[in-house]
């Protein structure tokens, strides 16, 4: 089964997406998702560049061996445009492998080892108030975990916190990446965050009680001795996990903070291979893994991860918020669903434009999402409704300390 067509699909209902849809010769389409937030017009052109014109004419049927051939014959490896990239093809020739097979994606590995997929979602809040408000509304969602992030005192806006004015003066519910020209200035001071934080996981645990599943993202802010000191002392509220506690490009640092607390600790949303996470399953460092299978060269990809990862009774916590595309979201379910070392899926619901562009047959009841029982992963797009959302540029925020210093947002 050759592929005839191999098209770039760039279009942005609530938020930028960037789409690879695949075509055999008989007429079988795939999807993958290549979306890089703040960077999509790069994959983009990486895509129909340099990746596309070789893919017309290849055996559909040979995913590894595609993933094999776009990874080296780049030369230039590794790297979230390159990995973003194939993880979209590698995405799509599974879907079109599924479709062919007659079956949903995860069967064809090994099919389902449970029966539903929990999912954490995100609430926040500027103040107490606001947080518990937006746990009971994730609560009445069906949502069974959460990850909690507040404002700190003195602070003007901080990482993950909905209901945050944005620098134009818009609330940011949950999107932090803004459509404007240039990136959103954020302010920054580690002290008065570890100062609050543990504060804000007594008042939660003395409100919610002990057995809701709680997480927090530390997003790259602390140094190692920093995060240790977190770990420690969140240690009475038992998180879930602490996610992404000091920069992720060193993986060593986590073993200092792995000597000070029995915190369980979570990392890799900006790894995009397997050799970053080398050093981290080796020694046992982290509990769980971040990555997307968007930016992570795709299933194939993953799926050597989470068996690496698996080795060490190290589980799977796949990136899931609004910039991984329903696709890519697909795409980690049907893993989830089948994989042994399944941790918590991360799961922000996309918006109406959004649903009306990917319709989805995964559903999410009762804080358990499922893929569904579609041949292939179970997105399809209405290409027409994408062209009337046409790509308007967005970035991320960046962090300023006090003295004007850039640090990691
Ligand atoms: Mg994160």
């Amino acid at each position: 089964m050759r592929i005839r067509a191999a098209d770039v699909i760039v279009t942005s209902p609530d938020r930028n997406f960037v789409t690879l849809k695949l075509t055999t010769e008989d007429g079988v389409t795939g999807l993958g998702d290549a979306t890089l937030n703040g960077r999509e017009l790069s994959v983009a052109s990486y895509l129909s560049d340099h990746v596309a014109p070789l893919l017309i004419d290849r055996d559909a049927g040979r995913i590894e061996d595609t993933w094999q051939f776009l990874y080296r014959s780049a030369y230039w490896r590794r790297g979230p445009v390159t990995m973003a990239a194939i993880a979209a093809v590698d995405v799509a020739l599974w879907d079109i492998k599924a479709k062919m097979a007659g079956m949903p994606l995860y069967q064809l590995f090994g099919g389902a080892s449970r029966n539903g997929i929990q999912a954490y979602g995100h609430a926040s809040g500027r103040t107490t108030e606001e947080l518990f408000d937006s746990i009971r509304a994730h609560r009445e969602q069906g949502y069974t975990a959460m990850r909690i992030q507040t404002a700190v005192p003195g602070l003007k806006a901080v990482y993950g916190v909905a209901s945050q004015p944005s620098v134009d003066g818009k609330r940011y519910d949950y999107e932090p990446a803004q459509r404007q020209a240039f990136p959103p200035e954020e302010d920054w001071d580690t002290r008065a965050y570890l100062r609050h934080l543990p504060t804000v996981f007594e008042s939660v645990r003395n409100e919610f009680g002990p057995e809701l599943p709680l997480l927090h993202d530390g997003h790259h802010r602390m140094t190692p001795i920093q995060a240790a000191k977190l770990g420690k002392a969140l240690e009475p509220y038992d998180l879930f996990w602490l996610e992404d506690c000091t920069p992720a490009e060193n993986q060593a640092a986590l073993r200092l903070v792995r000597q000070h607390t029995t915190t369980p600790l979570a990392i890799g949303e900006i790894f995009n291979t397997v050799w970053d996470y080398q050093t981290l399953i080796q020694e046992q460092l982290i509990d769980y893994v971040r990555s997307a299978v968007t930016h992570t060269g795709g299933i194939t990809a993953m799926r050597k991860i989470l068996d690496f990862a698996a080795q060490y009774q190290i589980k799977s916590g796949i990136h899931g918020p609004t910039d991984i595309s329903p696709v890519g979201m697909a795409a980690a379910l049907h893993l989830d669903l089948a994989i042994h070392n399944f941790g918590i899926q991360e799961y922000m619901r996309h918006g109406t434009a959004t649903n009306e562009v990917f319709q989805q047959t995964f559903t999410f009841q009762n804080g358990y999402l499922h893929p569904g029982e579609q041949p292939g992963i179970g997105v399809t797009l209405d290409e027409e409704a994408a062209a009337r959302h046409p790509y308007a540029p967005a970035y991320l925020p960046f962090n300023r300390l006090a003295d004007g210093t850039i640090h990691d947002w």
